[in-house]
Formats: structure tokens, C-alpha cells, sequence
């Protein structure tokens, strides 16, 4: 590949996506099965992953729609009691698909804000029964034991969102744009410079698990937080070997370094830097207070509500299972975008995440019970949930055992 990519159609511009999401984001195998699931709004691009999936060798794909106006309709339409069902048949049908060897590519780009006006207790309950019944198959996902990926298409209601002054084509073709972009597939050989990154991401993982550090210190603006990080934690980032020793990269884009902290060791006040997009609904200005490991305070100036609710689920829910660094000048952040969607602003800034930890994170971790992860202080929980922290103006440091710091980032960018 040597085209000017400005020069590219459009279709030809989505080509390269659904190739970098089938090579370089799953690295799909000859004869493996695909279970992709993607919004009905993005048929054409999907059908373009198709056919890279079966030119990458795949014997059998299968895309699940969902459609957002369905599942608006069910918010207006289903008796309340409802709410507590999902469709576990399809659950198990998934998680027989990755344990029979399928990898799985999930397509973001569903409203952001769909579920704005829905009532969050009807939300938390069906995010509690999908989480529920997902569980076993979302376990092969934290533990790594597949190839999976998720990359993202623009949608018109998502593209509103993002560029709330431009009519709907131009903002749809400005989304579009932004995702090439961020997905960094816009240089002569987007497989070679997703190699490139790959390996300058990994340089910094290394640096970082050779200090082994037992926290974290952030300092911004309404943020002064001690991240305790977990026993034998280990940092990642950059793709990784899954169980079925398919080397993939699980996020397409991906620009952080993330580790699991110690669930009972995080202590102190966090401000979000940006707002946060959940399950449909929209949560701003979010700060919260933790007392070890648990957040004892909760506030947000808009979606409080449904922040709470998040927070409830169970044990796990008020701690935290992921802890990640980026810089400031990551391409994402340097869009200056908000794209009300966690792929692209979680890789825009410093994250922590409430909920399920990365046994992967750990050392030796994909081989340990959940016994033996909670006793390294890995969190589990039904929810995982990023959100941003980190800006220009984040300084954070690294805790030695003995309680000196080491500066790590100053004003959002690499010491
Ligand atoms: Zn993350
Ligand atoms: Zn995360």
C-alpha cells in the first residue's frame, strides 16, 4: 500500500479500516471462526469486514445487528417487570462460539445518548441482567483467553454528538474522518506503522514494570488520588498474545498503558476530565472520594443518578480494576474531540476504571482462580467502566515501597 490517503474514496478509506480491525486487530487466523456484533447503522462498513475476514482465511462469520431504535422500544413499550430479563440463550451461544475457538470483533457506534431520557433504574437493571448473563463469555475477554478487537464506525446520531454545529452529512463525514485518524491508519503502511506503535508502546510498558512501583500518585485539579497498584501487577498495552497464542490488539485505537490496581489500597478525591457516556446515558463532572479502595462519596452534575446506580451494582462496582497512562499528546487528545465514546476518550487521557480487573495484568494471573486474584487485590465485579482523569494539567508520580516518588508524567506528558 503506497496511496496518498487523502487520495482514497471513501469506500476505499473504509477498506483500510476493515482491514486493520481483521489483521492488525484480531490477526484473524485461517479456518477461525468471527462473531461480530455492530450496529445496523454500520452495514456497510461491516460487510467490508466480512469480506477481509474471509480473505484473512475465516470458515464461518457471523454478524449480530443491534439496532438502536429496537432497543429504545423496549424501553417504551415492555412492562417494567421486564427489565430484570435478556436473551441468555444468546449469551451461551456466544460464550460456546469463543470457547469453541471463534475470535469476536465488537463494532462501536451506537448512540452515545440514546437511553438519554429512559429511566436509570430500568437502565441498571438491564446493564445488571446482560452483564449477568455475559459473564461466562466476558470472563474469555478479561482473561485474554481469545483474539478479540474493538473498532469503531460512525453513525449519524453518533456524529450529531460530536459535531453538534455541522449538518448531519458533513458531521457523519467529519466523524468518519476522526476515526480514520485516530485509528491510525491514514500512512502508506497502516499494518507496519500499527507494528511501530505496537513496539514504542511496548518500550514504555517495559520501563514501567521495571520500577515496579506499589502506587500511583495524580495531582490536578480537584484531584489528589493514591492508586495503590495490585501485588505482582504487571502493565500492558500496545496487543498482546492471547490464550490461543494469536499475538492481536484488542482495541483499535489503543495509545495507554494500563495496569490492575489493588482493590483495597486507593485513596483520595478524583474530578473527571471529561464527561462520560455509559450504556446510553450521559454522565458530566463526575468527582468522587475514595477511603481504601472504596469510593465513599459520589457526585456528578448531571446523571448523578445513574452514577450511583453504576456504583451499586455489587461489591466490585465502587473499586477500582484498571489504572492507565497517556499522554497528553496522543493523537486523540491533540483532536481536541470529545467523542462521547470510551475506545476513543479513554485513549485521549489518564484512566481509572470501576470494576472487573485484567487477570492478564497480573503475573501469571490468566492461570488463577478468583481466589487467588482477589488475594493480589484484583478487583472483580459485573462492570467495567472507564473513565478519564488525566489532562494537560495531571501530574503524576510513582510510589516506591518506602514512600518516595518518582515523577512520571508532568502536565500530562512523559517525564
Ligand atoms: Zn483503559
Ligand atoms: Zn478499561
Amino acid at each position: 500500500m503506497s496511496t496518498d490517503f487523502a487520495a482514497l474514496s471513501f469506500d476505499e478509506k473504509l477498506d483500510r479500516l476493515a482491514l486493520v480491525a481483521v489483521r492488525v486487530g484480531l490477526n484473524l487466523q485461517p479456518r477461525q471462526e468471527l462473531v461480530i456484533t455492530a450496529p445496523l447503522d454500520l452495514v456497510p462498513f461491516v460487510r467490508r469486514v466480512v469480506e477481509q475476514a474471509y480473505r484473512a482465511g475465516a470458515h464461518v462469520v457471523t454478524v449480530l445487528y443491534v439496532d438502536d431504535e429496537a432497543t429504545l422500544t423496549r424501553y417504551q413499550h415492555a412492562p417494567d417487570e421486564a427489565f430484570d430479563q435478556t436473551a441468555q440463550w444468546l449469551a451461551d451461544g456466544i460464550a460456546a462460539a469463543y470457547r469453541s475457538g471463534a475470535a469476536r470483533m465488537g463494532i462501536t457506534g451506537a448512540n452515545p445518548a440514546l437511553l438519554k431520557d429512559q429511566d436509570p433504574g430500568k437502565i441498571s437493571r438491564t446493564n445488571v441482567a446482560t452483564s449477568k448473563a455475559s459473564k461466562p463469555a466476558m470472563e474469555l475477554i478479561t482473561r485474554h483467553t481469545i483474539n478479540w478487537t474493538i473498532v469503531a464506525g460512525a453513525t449519524p446520531a453518533w456524529a450529531k454528538l460530536v459535531f453538534p454545529d455541522m449538518p448531519k452529512t458533513e458531521a457523519l463525514a467529519a466523524l468518519w474522518e476522526a476515526i480514520f485518524h485516530a485509528s491510525r491508519i491514514t500512512g502508506a503502511d497502516p499494518v507496519q506503522d500499527w507494528k511501530d506503535h505496537g513496539q514504542s508502546i511496548a518500550r514504555r510498558v517495559e520501563q514501567l514494570n521495571a520500577k515496579r512501583f506499589s502506587a500511583l500518585h495524580f495531582r490536578g485539579p480537584g484531584t489528589d488520588l493514591v492508586v495503590g497498584l495490585a501485588d505482582d501487577h504487571l502493565w500492558a498495552g500496545g496487543g498482546g498474545v492471547s490464550g490461543n497464542g494469536v499475538f492481536n490488539n484488542a482495541n483499535i485505537p489503543t495509545e495507554e498503558c494500563f495496569t490492575t490496581p489493588h482493590k483495597d489500597r486507593v485513596n483520595g478525591t478524583v474530578a473527571a476530565s471529561k464527561p462520560l457516556s455509559h450504556q446510553g446515558t450521559l454522565i458530566e463532572n463526575i468527582a468522587v472520594r475514595f477511603e481504601n479502595g472504596k469510593i465513599v462519596e459520589a457526585h456528578a452534575s448531571a446523571g448523578e443518578d445513574s452514577l450511583k446506580k453504576l456504583i451499586a451494582v455489587d461489591e466490585g462496582a465502587s473499586r477500582l480494576g484498571e489504572v492507565a497512562l497517556v499522554p497528553h499528546s496522543s493523537p486523540i487528545a491533540q483532536s481536541g474531540l470529545l467523542f462521547w465514546n470510551t475506545l476513543f476518550d479513554e485513549n485521549a487521557a489518564s484512566h481509572i476504571a470501576l470494576g472487573q480487573a485484567y487477570a492478564t495484568c497480573l503475573v501469571n494471573g490468566e492461570h488463577m482462580d478468583d481466589a487467588a486474584l482477589a488475594a493480589k487485590g484484583a478487583n472483580s465485579s459485573l462492570i467495567h467502566v472507564d473513565w478519564m482523569i488525566g489532562s494537560g494539567a495531571m501530574d503524576v508520580a510513582g510510589v516506591h515501597a518506602d514512600g518516595t516518588e518518582e515523577p512520571l508524567m508532568r502536565a500530562g506528558e512523559w517525564v
